[in-house]
């Protein structure tokens, strides 16, 4: 971070007591912490949890995970309920922690967690939200995802972890 996010200003590094050196204003005599955007990402099983959901967006044809930014006072769990609900129409249950990842081009914090759908039924996906939307096993949404992208990152990661397919 270089300029002050309330007055622009440029920052000056200043030492803080325990914490370092921490980019300060001299206008707001404020030090500013570090700040990125939250988001998160779910491996949403199946209720067997032999199949991974993906899905598209935004007329592009990569399948991706389901994701999206935390709202402010909105906990991480309570951001993975409400995006799967508004996207997917399906409620989750045994959210776990996975992974995280920094993604530059958007300052921001990807926070990866595993949950199972309530059921497999894609009735009530969101039209305006999502293009499409399958399930797959695992060794097919590996060549499926997005190459590249955190979403492999992450998915290859629940596998080498959880599954044990060889790749
Ligand atoms: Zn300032």
């Amino acid at each position: 971070m270089k300029y002050c996010m309330k007055c622009g200003n440029e920052l000056q590094k200043r030492s803080l007591k325990h914490e370092g050196s921490i980019p300060y204003c001299e206008e707001c005599c404020e030090y500013q912490f570090p700040y990125a955007n939250t988001a998160v990402s779910l491996i949403l099983l199946s209720p067997k949890q032999d199949q991974v959901l993906l899905i598209q967006q935004y007329q592009k044809k990569d399948y991706i995970l389901v994701a999206g930014y935390v709202n402010q006072t909105e906990s991480l769990e309570e951001a993975l309920q409400r995006e799967c609900l508004e996207e997917i129409g399906r409620e989750i249950t045994s959210i776990r922690y996975l992974k995280s990842a920094y993604y530059e081009p958007s300052n921001t914090l990807m926070c990866c967690f595993t949950a199972v759908a309530d059921s497999v039924s894609l009735a009530n996906i969101s039209a305006w939200e999502i293009d499409a939307a399958k399930w797959f096993p695992f060794d097919e949404a590996l060549r499926m995802i997005k190459p590249n992208s955190l979403a492999k990152l992450f998915l290859m990661s629940y596998i080498e972890k959880y599954k044990k397919l060889s790749f």
